[in-house]
């Protein structure tokens, strides 16, 4: 039975600066549910691991519908849950809680809420055909969620980050899969990145490069073209205009920022707990300072 109204939550830590509740709340509210969105601020393990099984006891007896995860704890949740969908499982990361037939179930959001987004600025049929290549800058958390969304997706994936190491960890994870012909580790620098520029139709920074307050900074070496023709996709989105997205579109390069990622994930974790279509506009209108025009 669907409750009267709905408790709702993001579970993270810091999480002053969080969107989501002005997005749910403008979700909510046009769909005409009943709902409350709380932010549960939940320090770093050890010290937050009494304050996070408090909050999945809730979850179980549900007086909490459905619960977000963010940094640090989209790891930290995975022991207190009991079933996970295909994206959790491959990516090792829940973003999305929620009690399914007295199992509480952990997802990932972030993976489709990518794509969906990133169908916006990249249509597949006018991508090279066969050689849709993509450069993934950074291989962090959310690095996961992409190369997974891009495998899932058909693309070649190379991974760059500063340290190699990193980047070889994740393409790891796909090595006993049909998936790992199609992904490659390479080090986030000048000289790697000249080798492989020419062949790129999409770059995606995953890195905290040019996050406010350093808008100055660029994952991509400053005195490199990035690749012509590709679609450049920044996860940041404040600022809406990193200094990434500001080269790309000198260069005359279709970009995109990450709130529309953001608004998918949001969206996609909202059907799921309510079973209710969610419209997207009414969660784009709530904060439309992030917005890249
Ligand atoms: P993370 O797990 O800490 O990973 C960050 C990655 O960036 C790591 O590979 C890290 O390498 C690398 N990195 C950090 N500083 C760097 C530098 N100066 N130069 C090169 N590489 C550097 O963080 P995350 O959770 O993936 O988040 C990354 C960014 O994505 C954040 O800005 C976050 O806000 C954004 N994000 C957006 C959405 C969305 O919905 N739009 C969703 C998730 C995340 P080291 O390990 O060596 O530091």
């Amino acid at each position: 039975m669907k409750p009267e109204k709905y408790s709702l939550g993001l579970i993270g830590y810091p999480l002053e600066h969080s969107l989501s509740p002005r997005l749910h709340y403008a979700a909510l509210a046009a769909m005409n549910v009943q709902g409350e969105y709380r932010l549960y601020t939940v320090p770093p393990f050890p010290g937050g691991a009494v304050a996070l099984e408090y909050l999945i006891r809730d979850l179980r007896q549900d007086n909490i519908h459905g619960l977000n995860v963010t940094i640090p704890h989209k790891q930290n949740v995975i022991r207190f849950l009991d079933k996970f969908n295909p994206a959790a499982s491959m990516i090792g990361a829940v973003n999305t809680i929620y009690l399914q037939a007295g199992y509480l179930q952990g997802e990932n959001t972030d993976a489709p809420g990518f794509l969906a987004d990133l169908a916006q600025v990249v249509d597949k049929n006018s991508v090279s055909g066969q050689r849709r290549e993509a450069i993934v800058l950074g291989a962090g958390g959310s690095a996961r969620a992409v190369v997974y969304a891009l495998l899932e997706d058909g693309w070649q994936v190379i991974v760059a980050a500063r340290r190699l190491t990193q980047a070889k960890e994740l393409i790891n994870r796909y090595r006993s899969t049909d998936l790992s012909d199609r992904l490659s580790a390479t080090k986030l620098g000048k000289d790697e990145l000249e080798k492989v520029a020419s062949r790129i139709d999409l770059v995606v920074n995953t890195t905290p490069v040019g996050m406010w307050p350093h808008i100055d900074e660029s994952p991509w070496p400053r005195e490199m073209p990035l690749p012509s023709g590709a679609v450049v996709y920044d996860l940041i989105y404040n600022p809406p205009n990193t200094a990434l997205l500001q080269a790309a579109q000198t260069d005359g390069l279709v970009v995109r920022n990450g709130l529309g990622m953001l608004i998918e994930q949001a969206a996609l974790a909202l059907e799921r707990w309510t079973d209710v279509p969610v419209p997207r506009q009414p969660m784009w209108e709530a904060v439309p300072e992030f917005v890249n025009e």
